[in-house]
């Protein structure tokens, strides 16, 4: 639809309205004034028609044609009309204009056959004769009249006056122009008032609009003025409320968010909010600088675009897709000093309803806890290394003397024994923190070596390696394995983490039990399991037994010659292979200790 301004909307039809209004009134004036004019006019034919009634009378019935002449030219000429004396049959008698005998029969002239009726007859029209616009009035002339002047007797003819319409015509032009030209003025004046009428309405509907405008491009502190028309002095009210609480809205939201901004600058971790399609919304400081990244250009850029970095974009798009939270650990900057370790938390964003509107990732700095984990790990390492020469060189002198026949106390070879006994435990345990210490390094530099193998051979190798000490304990091993079950895998080190957890099994498990290993297949994972029923575990324990030297009952770890290293080193393989472990215990009645390694 066309637009229009208001103005122009209400301006024409009110226009229209007076514009029709004085035509109507002009036309019925005009009519009024010609009818007004007519009947005067038409009435002073008459009374002159009245006036030579009798002479007429007379001369009829007299047969006096020259006095008809006479009085017909002297009324003729005195009131400047025509005068026609017609005889009832319609026979023209006498004109003032025409010769009689010329003129034919009347009796059929409308003015006549008005007169027939006994008042006076009259018409309008255009004479052939005289070539003009006439006004014809015929008044009927009776005999025998009475005293009183009533029409009583027999109808002798008419007396029709006649005259032309022009003068009549030319004075109601006159008129009619001074009409039009006062309706002009009044249209004119009317025309005036409307439009201020209409700019009256539509001011301060202009003046709505400027405030609204105003509001619209922020100016909320803008007040509307209030003008003299009430409903629109309600809606001008209306808006400036709606602008205060819109305004006073605005600062609230706009603290809380200096509020979250302060915080989330003044945080050490850094804060990324990403939307759904994986673009930031919003970054903190710590972020950019913990990325370093260029903090220009960053708002509504996918992330994948401004860092790139595989892990952390899998981990994003884990979480939007599965609106769950994910974690992990990433490594950015180039460069051996120059590398950061970051752990990265991202969990759905969701609003009040739950629908996810995209991602928060948090990043937390490690990279001095790494290089103090490395530190230690280097520290550990170097001493058990250190140790462990003069270890091997005691226990092979402590061998030395316990072969010794002679010459000992039964005392001395109790204090050999021990000595002995406490000499493995320390190079057991120096073993051990070797191989968390290789593992660990391994994992941290290029990580370990992975290759696609079946779990089978690594189990077997497991069960040959373990089923002596089982039988020793009369513990039976089973194995469950499917032979084409292949997962990536470091053989050695598996192997290694299986056979703690199996060594632990057997060393938990009363005699007579059973040990049970198995593989499988579980969703986008392979699950090494290693279940056993022996005395299991405290729930209060679990999460801290893959803890360096946490024992559970630290009286039985040591007499069964446990290094409390066990399962920290499974934990340790299980992360190498970008797995994890699991455990699920009662107390009395066993354990299930399981390996996930992700499925190739
Ligand atoms: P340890 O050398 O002492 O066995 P581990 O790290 O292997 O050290 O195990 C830590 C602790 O977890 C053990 O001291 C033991 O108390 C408990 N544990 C490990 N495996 C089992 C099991 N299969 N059943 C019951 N307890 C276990």
């Amino acid at each position: 639809m066309r637009e229009k301004k208001l103005l122009w909307k209400l301006l024409p039809p009110l226009l229209l309205i007076v514009f029709a209004a004085l035509t109507v009134v002009m036309a019925n004036a005009a009519r009024a004034m010609r009818r007004f004019h007519l009947d005067q006019k038409e009435q002073k034919l008459i009374r002159i028609a009245q006036l030579m009634e009798s002479d007429v009378r007379v001369s009829i019935e007299g047969y006096d044609r020259q006095r008809l002449e006479d009085v017909s030219g002297r009324i003729g000429a005195n009131f400047q009309v025509r005068v026609t004396v017609v005889m009832h049959d319609g026979t023209v008698l006498s004109d003032t204009h025409e010769d009689p005998s010329e003129m034919g029969n009347y009796s059929q002239r409308p003015e006549i056959i008005g007169a027939k009726t006994g008042r006076a007859g009259r018409s309008e029209r255009y004479s052939r004769t005289l070539e003009t616009e006439m006004l014809y009035v015929a008044n009927p002339v009776h005999s025998g009249q009475d005293e009183g002047g009533d029409n009583a007797g027999s109808l002798l003819g008419y007396t029709r006056i006649a005259v032309p319409l022009s003068p009549i015509n030319e004075a109601l032009r006159n008129m009619y122009r001074r009409l039009i030209l006062g309706a002009f003025v009044a249209a004119l004046f009317t025309a005036s008032i409307c439009y201020l009428i209409t700019r009256g309405i539509t001011k301060p509907l202009y003046m709505l609009k400027a405030g609204a405008q105003k509001f619209a491009t922020g100016g909320l502190g803008h007040e509307i003025q209030y003008t003299g028309i009430s409903e629109m002095n309600e809606v001008a009210a209306a808006m400036n409320g709606m602008a205060d609480d819109l305004n006073e809205r605005i600062r609230t939201v706009r603290n809380q968010k200096n509020e979250i901004d302060a915080i989330l600058s003044s945080m050490d971790e850094g804060v990324i909010a990403v939307d759904e399609d994986g673009e930031v919304i919003s970054i903190n400081q710590s972020a950019i600088t913990m990325l370093d990244i260029n903090p220009t250009a960053i708002s509504k850029r996918p992330l994948e675009e401004i860092i790139r970095n595989s892990e952390l974009s899998q981990i994003t798009e884990s979480s939007l897709s599965k609106k769950e939270p994910a974690k992990g650990e990433i490594v950015v900057g180039r460069g051996k000093n120059s590398e950061r370790y970051l752990r990265v938390s991202s969990a759905p964003l969701k609003d009040s309803r739950g629908a996810c509107l995209g991602a928060v990732i948090v990043l937390s700095d490690q990279t001095q806890i790494k290089r103090l984990e490395r530190i230690r790990s280097d520290f550990v390492a170097n001493v058990s290394h250190e140790l462990r020469t003069p270890i091997t060189s005691i226990k092979g002198f402590i061998e030395t003397l316990q072969q010794e026949d002679e010459g000992l106390s039964e005392d001395k070879r109790r204090f050999l024994d021990i000595i002995a006994s406490q000499t493995n435990r320390l190079s057991a345990i120096i073993s051990d923190l070797l191989s968390l210490a290789s593992i660990e390094k391994d994992a941290g530099s290029d990580g370990v070596e992975l290759q696609k193998r079946p779990l089978c051979g690594v189990l077997e190798n497991v069960l040959e390696f373990c089923h002596h000490r089982a039988e020793a304990r009369n513990i039976t091993l089973e194995v469950d394995c499917k032979p084409n079950l292949k997962a990536m895998i470091n053989p050695d080190l598996l192997e290694q983490a299986v056979i703690n957890l199996v060594d632990n099994a057997i060393k938990y498990s009363r005699p007579g039990d059973a040990v049970r290993i198995e593989a499988i297949r579980k969703n986008q994972e392979v699950v090494i399991r290693v279940i056993d029923n022996g005395c299991g575990i405290g729930s209060e324990h679990l999460d801290r037994v893959f803890e360096r030297f946490y024992r559970v009952d630290k009286a039985r770890s040591h007499k069964l010659g446990g290094t409390g290293l066990g399962l920290a080193i499974v934990k340790h393989i299980s992360m190498a292979h970008r797995g994890y472990t699991e455990l699920e215990s009662t107390p009395g009645k066993g354990s299930i200790f399981s390996i996930h390694l992700p499925a190739s």
